[in-house]
């Protein structure tokens, strides 16, 4: 039987090699929706190519273009446009890959309906942590991660007894500035930061990986994936992003899962779950690599992932703080309007200004959520002021 699946994001990094992974399954996947922010050409004609007859544009304006352009099927618009397009849409498998926490919606109404989750953004299980959790528990919608991380320990743990487990580990490449102290951080480029030694992704991500906060993104996401204790889960950098993850057991033995770094082999894993088929990647060649190496992640220069690890630790809206006032700072280092190491300065002082409040509800994190952008976007603007 085909898979019917919607596909958020399907214009970005993971959407389009998602696509590719459907057009590889010799329709055994079918697309039934798909959804962008503001690319809506582009919507338009991965609709065309896949058959699909509804789309959702998250931006009014976009939608609105879609609509007169595209009459063969449904635009579908609006601030709830996740829940009308997923409750609509007849399908078993949802994949997020919408970037950010705007994603946090489109994933409360993929659980909300019961409907299972391929999960590449990391930012709603960032910030929605326990109540996504409860939800997916509630209506019994399992969460399959995307992340290569992620889906590696999925992977993993697959195997193992709860008991027998005693840490998880996961590899960050260390980005592009590896090596590097704070110093010499000071005038780094967005080009330079956008230059990623290993993946090829978004560029938010790929900020996120040059300032190691997609590391502490991933320990929270980890967190919340398979309920470890932030204790359990150990960040080693291993440039050659060979391997995506181990699990220590507490026989002393140690499970590693390893391969190219290629997306389409997690997206294939989770959209495919429980079977496995064939993904165009080289047969993995250990001896053409010589050497895997691997060293501690150093967390005064690369500030973010200690903050991240603190954010969670503390629990409440913390994390989703940390999540918002990292959107508003990369944003703003992409836009030139803050450096580098001011990242990281600008998280810090959001949580100094915000105490954690408790989760009681979605709407809670709503409103941390704009608190924190305010607070940040402020602390942006006097940066730039003193500079
Ligand atoms: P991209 O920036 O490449 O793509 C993001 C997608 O989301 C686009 O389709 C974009 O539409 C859409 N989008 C952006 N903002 C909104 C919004 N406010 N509402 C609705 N849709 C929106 O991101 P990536 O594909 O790199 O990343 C997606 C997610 O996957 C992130 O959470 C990331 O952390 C995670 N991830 C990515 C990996 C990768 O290799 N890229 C690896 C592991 C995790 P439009 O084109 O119109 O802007
Ligand atoms: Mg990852």
């Amino acid at each position: 039987m085909p898979r019917r699946l919607v596909i958020l994001g399907s214009t970005g990094s993971i959407g389009t090699q998602a696509l590719e992974v459907i057009s590889a399954s010799n329709g055994e996947l079918v697309p039934v929706a798909l959804s962008a922010a503001s690319d809506w050409e582009g919507l338009i004609r991965q609709a065309i190519a896949y058959g699909v007859r509804r789309i959702a544009l998250a931006d009014a304006d976009a939608a609105a273009r879609a609509s007169e352009a595209w009459t063969d099927g449904e635009v579908v618009s609006g601030p709830d446009w996740p829940i009308e397009l997923i409750a609509g849409s007849d399908c078993e498998i949802v994949l997020n890959a919408i970037v950010g926490s705007a994603g946090l919606l489109a994933t409360v109404a993929t659980l909300g309906e019961g409907i299972h989750l391929a999960l590449a953004n990391k930012e709603s299980l960032v910030v929605g942590g326990e109540l996504v959790r409860q939800l997916a528990e509630a209506t019994g919608a399992t969460i399959i991660p995307v992340d290569s991380e992620h889906s590696a320990l999925h992977q993993l743990l697959a195997a193992e007894r709860p008991g027998s487990v005693e840490q998880l580990v996961l590899t960050a490449s260390g980005g592009p500035f590896r090596g590097r102290r704070r110093a010499e951080l000071v005038d780094v480029t967005v080009a330079q930061a956008l230059a990623h030694p290993t993946w090829s992704m978004g560029g938010k991500i790929t900020i996120d990986s040059a300032t190691l906060m997609n590391k502490g993104l991933e320990v929270i996401e980890a967190h919340h994936l398979f309920g470890t204790a932030y204790d359990q889960i150990e960040v080693i950098v291993h440039p050659q992003s060979i391997v995506h993850a181990l699990v220590r057991l507490c026989d002393g033995a140690s499970l590693a899962h390893l391969g190219y770094p290629d997306m389409r082999v997690p997206i294939s894993y989770a959209l495919h779950h429980p079977d496995r088929v064939d993904v165009p990647v080289g047969a993995l060649d250990l001896a053409a690599l010589g050497a895997l190496t691997f060293e501690p992640p150093d967390t005064d220069t690369f500030a973010c992932l200690r903050l991240a690890r603190e954010a969670g630790r503390t629990g409440g809206t913390a994390p989703c703080t940390l999540n918002a006032a990292n959107e508003v700072a990369v944003h703003a280092f992409l836009q030139d309007r803050l450096g580098f190491l001011g990242i990281a300065a600008v998280i810090e002082e959001t949580l100094d200004r915000l105490p954690a409040g408790d989760l009681h509800s979605f709407e809670s994190l709503i409103e941390a959520d704009a608190e924190a952008r305010a607070v940040a976007a402020e602390l942006v603007a006097r940066r730039a002021a003193a500079a």
